[in-house]
């Protein structure tokens, strides 16, 4: 099956029981055993669950790996990767992610003896700088969050390959229909399903898919011992928006690649960071690697923080809100908002300016988001 089929027909197909054309949710705590020692594959909700059993295979399939795992929010499966190490080794991460990321590493992992060093993902001799006899994993960002650097995977996967290292790539932002990191030799795939897999602005969820047998095992493992799964009635919401994926990421694409060009020519916008755009410094990458350039767009306003805040106000369609992926425009300010969480110096280091604005592109009208956007600019 190809992608579009698969997104709609995978995960198991009508309930045995009834003919039900949709996955049921499962609402139940527990599942009763037909005899002593004997269960019909369930037996707990937090082990595992016929609704969240679902979604698993068709986030698997979708990624093209071998087993997934969902969790209650995209932190949650995070957190219970990190659990695949052990006080003293060591993490290469890319820089320029997620604040949420960023902040579990320094803030929390840390002080469970884990070691960090952050690199930029495009410098092939700075992460292999960064190799350490305890080093264990490298952990990247397919598009970054919030300045859309694109990661060359393939490159990435083959330094790690050499050293024995496991690979994590966040692939929230391209979702498995523009890139489908395995294919590229990544270990495991992380997921907010929150965002574009989900697609409506309507759960939280996480998700994690896994290369091999083994690894898969261990995920779960941790997800039953460490009870960071996802509920029924959210891994349901999160399937019925997997069949509509390729769909919106279709518009979701065509729709940012318009507002990128249009702000790209507008004299109110200092600089826009859009994969699609040849002035991308990664734009090669990405045509390479990916089947489009997603539905963010990042930009740097002219006229400093009074004009951040001026935009921000002025703006009618799109809503001031963090998170993205969703049918509704958003847009955010990652240095008060997303990103608050990494420190100034940080931030300043890895290229988040103050006057830097995050457009999530939802599947509005493309003329009424462009006149949103102009008219919010004439005034800022
Ligand atoms: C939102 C997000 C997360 C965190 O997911 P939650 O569902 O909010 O817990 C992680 N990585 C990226 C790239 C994100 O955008």
């Amino acid at each position: 099956m190809r992608f579009e089929t698969t997104a709609i027909h995978s995960g198991g197909g009508p309930c045995p029981a009834t003919g039900a054309i949709v996955t049921p949710i499962y609402q139940t705590s527990t599942f009763v055993f037909e005899d002593v020692g004997k269960t019909r594959g369930y037996d707990y909700s937090r082990t595992s669950n016929p609704t969240r059993k679902a979604l698993e295979d068709t986030i698997a399939a979708l990624e093209g790996g071998r087993a997934g795992s969902a969790f209650a929010t995209g932190m949650a499966a995070e957190t219970t990767v990190m659990h695949l190490l052990k006080q003293g080794d060591h993490v290469i991460s890319q820089e320029d992610l997620y604040g949420g990321t960023y902040r579990l590493f320094e803030n929390v992992m840390k002080n469970f003896g884990l070691e960090f060093t952050f690199v930029s993902m495009d410098n092939k001799a700075e992460i292999e700088a960064a190799i350490k006899p305890n080093t264990r994993m490298i952990w990247m960002e397919t598009i970054s969050n919030p300045l859309l650097n694109i990661v060359d995977v393939e490159m990435v996967a083959g330094v790690a390959k050499k050293h024995g290292l496991i690979t994590v790539a966040d692939n929230t932002l391209p979702s498995p229909y523009l890139l489908r990191p395995i294919e590229y030799g990544i270990d495991l795939v992380v997921h907010s399903t929150t965002k574009y897999l989900n697609g409506h602005c309507d759960v939280v969820g996480g998700a994690v898919v896994a290369v091999d047998d083994k690894l898969a095992e261990r995920v779960k493992f941790l997800s039953n011992a460490m009870g960071t799964s996802a509920s029924p009635f959210d891994c349901w919401l999160v399937l019925r928006g997997i069949k509509t994926l390729p769909v919106r990421m279709t518009q979701h694409c065509q729709s940012a690649t318009a507002i990128a060009s249009f702000l790209e020519k507008h004299p109110g916008v200092k600089r826009v960071f859009y994969p699609g755009l040849k002035s991308h410094p990664h734009y090669k990458i990405a045509k390479k690697q990916m089947k489009g350039y997603s539905g963010m767009v990042s930009f740097e306003i002219v006229g400093g923080a009074r004009a951040v805040k001026s935009f921000l106000r002025r703006v009618k369609i799109f809503s001031l809100a963090e998170s993205l992926g969703g049918v509704d425009s958003l847009v955010e300010h990652p240095a008060t908002m997303s990103h608050a969480s990494m420190p100034e110096s940080f931030r300043k280091k890895v290229g988040i300016t103050d006057s830097l604005i995050r457009l999530s592109i939802g599947l509005e009208n493309i003329d009424d988001l462009k006149e949103d956007l102009k008219q919010a600019l004439e005034h800022a």
